[in-house]
């Protein structure tokens, strides 16, 4: 890390606690950016030739309306758009829901939402079939009394979600910056005979009090041979010299998360870590490398594969590549191989390469990243030199 990078480091250290405008009041741009997001729906559904699109994925229910409940049903249109929510949420809805008619229902919102539908004329209504219980999808039959054709049609939010508005960018600019700082500060305390579970609750404390709504996932602190299992769980082994750590961590902060993973060695790394440490690092570098607007997404799976195939490490990376970021901590696109999705400027990937030896352990090294015309930018600004602690 050079100076001017500390020096920017250090000023993102110190801005704690970040106002965040709350999310039940949109301000008027981001009300016209809930505008936006339905008039582009809009668009999708004239082309797919849907007359409705009926929305149950709280996520995807929060990008179109900011109604934030963890039940609602929403359904789109060409000139119609009602929201039916239960008496729980009536209040909030009717407060934070942009662009939508706000029905209360005492009754099952789907039924509500069928009955409306059926009053529409010859309607022609998608649905999210791939978060849809097989209760729900009889209940939408039966409900339909064959005056509704209903289509599958998840995935289609999805498609807009995966390029971010620069409202969306800068809330994840703002988690990757809250995660990279947190990781700084807890840095202290990764040290020998310190359970892993301990790092675990120290990040995740510091992550709401520094303002995250929560962890995205269950962090991962995996130390030793452990560090060899990509997802392992944080538990009661204690940190060991001449191990490596891997460290997992994402926060939620205003609905958006952010991802990270650093890999840290306590002791004196030998030539074979430090090999490995090196690999992984050049690896995640040419993906990053490889990232502009238009790239497929295989290609910079590949640009990251190839790196690893010189230090003839490539079989021991065992997982993709990356995936997109925003309000789910995993969403389209998926940077893997055979994935040939365009990444276009606005969407936020992750790059995060691994190996996973069994017996040694593994190195991971993750950043979340803005595809950009140009250089991307690295939402996740923790640095990566300081990975040896003596
Ligand atoms: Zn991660
Ligand atoms: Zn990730």
């Amino acid at each position: 890390m050079d100076l001017d990078e500390r020096e920017v480091f250090r000023a993102i250290l110190s801005r704690e606690g970040q106002e965040l405008s709350p999310l039940t009041e949109p301000t008027d741009s981001q009300a016209g950016a809930f505008g936006a997001r339905q008039s582009r729906l809009r668009s999708l559904l004239e082309e797919r030739r849907l007359s409705f699109l009926l929305v149950t994925k709280p996520a995807n229910l929060f990008y179109l309306t900011n109604f934030r409940g963890s039940a609602g049903v929403g359904v789109f249109g060409a000139d119609q758009n009602v929201l039916w929510v239960d008496p729980r949420y009536t209040l909030q809805a009717r407060e934070s829901a942009q662009g939508v008619e706000v029905r209360e229902e005492k009754g099952r919102l789907l039924k509500a939402a069928m009955r409306w539908l059926k009053r529409q004329r010859a309607p022609i209504v998608g649905y999210e079939h791939t978060v849809l219980t097989c209760a729900a999808l009889q209940e939408l039959q039966e409900g339909s009394s064959g005056r509704v054709r209903l289509k599958p049609a998840s995935g289609l939010v999805e498609e807009l979600r995966a390029v971010k508005d620069p409202g969306e960018a800068a809330r994840i600019r703002e988690a990757g910056h809250l995660i990279a700082a947190v990781f700084e500060e807890v840095r202290g305390v990764i040290k020998p005979s310190v359970p892993e579970v301990d790092v675990a609750a120290e990040i995740e404390y510091r992550m709401r009090r520094r303002g995250g709504d929560g962890p995205a996932f269950e962090t991962i602190v995996a130390s030793g041979a452990r560090a060899a299992l990509p997802h392992a769980r944080p538990s009661a082994k204690r940190l060991e010299r001449n191990e490596l750590v891997i460290i997992d961590l994402g926060v939620i902060l205003g609905g958006y998360a952010a991802d990270m993973t650093r890999t840290l060695f306590l002791g004196r790394p030998n030539r074979r870590i430090r090999d490995l440490y090196e690999a992984v690092r050049e690896s995640q570098e040419q993906g990053v490398a490889a990232l502009h607007d238009g790239v497929r997404a295989s290609q910079v799976d590949a640009a990251a594969r190839r790196a690893l195939t010189r230090w003839r490490l490539a079989r021991y990376f065992t997982h993709s590549t990356g995936h997109g970021v925003g309000l789910e901590i995993h969403e389209a696109p998926r940077v893997a191989r055979g994935e040939k999705t365009r990444l276009r400027s606005g969407s936020v990937i992750t790059i995060e390469p691994g190996v996973y030896i069994e017996g040694l352990g593994g190195v991971r090294i993750e950043d979340t990243l803005l595809v950009n015309h140009g250089t991307p930018e690295v939402l996740t600004p923790a640095p990566k030199d300081a990975w040896v602690i003596s």
